[in-house]
């Protein structure tokens, strides 16, 4: 079977969830058997999402080699069986970037360089390596943005070209739009689609399946009317109905009969594995959870739903290993610094601190750490979250009143979290943290290794700074254990406490390798501390 594409575009607003669609559609083809490809293009002109502010645009999503990419490709991860790298994201930025660099090495021979057909040539053969690994039966190829932004058109033109390149059965293009839902008229509306479409078709993109945002379920006659405009038959269109728990998506695509009008569309080949263990180990206890913790994130970037994405969804797939929902209460450290920390704290079943940059409201997050420690809350502390357990150790515990990260000041005399000296030198931003997979060597006999079962792990990695060893020992006769070391170069992964029923950090960030069906062991063990503790206080 020739290697099949799917392009997905979106229309009328931003924020339809395309990439939770692309996940899910994933997720439905592999439950047909079929071996899967997700790959993102952003149209920004940023080379990587590494310099992105969270604020603007959401969490930095780490891959195993490295890469810092979209938080799309966390959606791609935790929805289908694939792993990532960074050639499953393209941006513009990268585009040009090789296109130049070709154009200065004297590549293109005296020709004029434009966008067609230099920067769409150089989008397909991006999108081909990425996909040219012979394992993949279907590659799934999201364009970010909305059909009508400047900067998206050369993706739509490359996508145009490569439709006609495979051909007819093997690429097609999903298309998702928004039906609005007019309460003056209390009627669903079928117009901003038809313009998408128009819009879409004016390109020279011809959709085949129309995947429709709704609130409300698409009556035939909304269907029929939608493929009528839009040049589809009534069963390419396809509702795309909102949904309180977003693992439940692949469901419903399947009993919208989705994987079989792709299959159809794609002359596929395929078997029918069914989504059961999906159903039992996701949806249900997503669902139906039969206890109750509340755990508080504490961190700058609370008001925003993406920041943090992937330590909600960890947190979440930890509650649904323990039959548990989790009640997040997203608390903001700078408030904490105002309002004291037992008025944000007090009743929760843990705490979790998660990465961070730059010193606002460090000092917050830090009372937060001694709050859990002295009471005996569970708590969890992830890059930053363990630099800063470090600093509240050495400040409370040990006596070393200014002990600080050299991130914040470099007037301490006790930088118990600095840079080493192989980093000191490095002065781009992008690209230049200790970053991707490392290995960890875990201790017999501590929290993390009972949680992972093993000795050796690999974790990804995002940060500059790291523990000063010169404080090991000092830390370790006052109760700390350090159960994982990067062996190479003997620095520290991961800070736990001895008398404390769960208090582990961890230099890097679990939070990327956890899955709805597999959670990742560590956020299933503070789960469980944290259901324990809640239990006890609400008993
Ligand atoms: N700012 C810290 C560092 O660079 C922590 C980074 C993070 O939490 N991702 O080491």
């Amino acid at each position: 079977m020739p290697k099949k594409y799917i392009f997905v575009t979106g229309g009328v607003v931003s924020s339809l969830g395309k990439g939770i669609a692309s996940a899910s559609i994933g997720r439905i083809l592999e439950s047909r058997g079929l071996k899967v490809n997700l790959i993102k293009c952003d149209p920004y002109i940023n080379v990587d999402a590494g310099t992105m502010n969270p604020f603007q645009h959401g969490e930095v999503y780490v891959t195993d080699d490295g890469a810092e990419t979209d938080l799309d490709l966390g959606h791609y991860e935790r929805f289908t069986s694939v792993t990532l790298t960074s050639s499953n994201n393209i941006t513009t930025g990268k585009i040009y970037h090789s296109v130049i660099t070709k154009e200065r090495r004297g590549d293109y021979l005296g020709s004029t360089v434009q966008v067609i057909p230099h920067i769409t040539d150089e989008i397909k053969s991006f999108i081909k390596m990425a996909s040219s690994h012979k394992k993949f039966d279907i590659v799934i190829v999201e364009i970010g943005g909305t059909v009508g932004d400047i900067e998206g058109l050369p993706f739509l033109e490359a996508i145009r070209q490569l439709k006609i390149d495979l051909g007819r059965k093997n690429a097609i293009n999903i298309h998702m739009s928004l039906v609005p839902f007019i309460k003056a008229a209390s009627e669903l509306k079928t117009k901003p689609t038809q313009h998408s479409v128009g819009k879409l078709r004016e390109i020279g993109i011809q959709p085949d399946i129309i995947l429709c945002r709704t609130e409300l379920p698409l009556s035939k006659k909304i269907r029929e009317k939608i493929g009528l405009f839009c040049n589809v038959g009534p069963q390419a269109v396809v509702q795309a109905i909102d949904v309180k728990e977003i693992y439940e998506i692949p469901l419903i695509f399947r009993q919208e009969g989705l994987d079989n009008i792709i299959a159809d569309k794609l002359y596929l080949r395929c078997k029918d594995k069914g989504l059961d263990d999906w159903q039992r180990k996701v949806v249900e206890p997503a669902l139906y959870p039969k206890k109750e913790t509340v755990i508080a994130v504490v961190g700058k970037y609370i008001e925003l739903q993406d920041a943090y994405k992937s330590i909600y969804e960890a947190l979440r797939h930890g509650g649904f290993s323990n039959s548990a929902r989790i009640v997040i209460k997203r608390v903001d450290s700078e408030d904490i610094e105002k309002k004291g920390v037992e008025e944000l704290l007090s009743g929760v079943g843990g705490v979790l601190v998660p990465g961070g940059f730059g010193t606002r409201g460090i000092e917050g997050k830090i009372s937060a750490i001694r709050f859990a420690r002295v009471n005996g809350i569970p708590f969890f502390g992830i890059c930053l979250g363990m630099q800063l357990a470090a600093i509240e150790f050495s400040r409370n515990v040990l006596g070393l009143r200014d002990a600080h990260s050299t991130e914040f000041t470099r007037k301490t005399k006790n930088p118990v979290i600095f840079l080493l000296p192989s980093q000191r030198a490095k002065k781009n931003l992008g690209a230049t943290m200790r970053l991707g997979l490392y290995p960890c060597r875990l201790k017999k006999e501590t929290k993390a290794h009972a949680a992972y079962g093993r000795e050796l792990i690999h974790e990804r990695h995002r940060h500059r700074y790291e523990f000063n060893n010169k404080y090991k020992k000092l830390f370790g006769n006052s109760g700390v254990l350090f159960s994982g070391i990067y062996p190479k170069r003997n620095l520290v992964e991961i800070m736990e406490l001895r008398n404390h029923p769960w208090f582990l950090a961890s230099q890097f960030h679990p939070e990327f390798k956890s899955r709805p069906d597999r959670a990742h062991p560590l956020f299933r063990e503070f789960i469980k501390a944290s259901i324990a503790k809640y239990e006890s206080k609400t008993a």
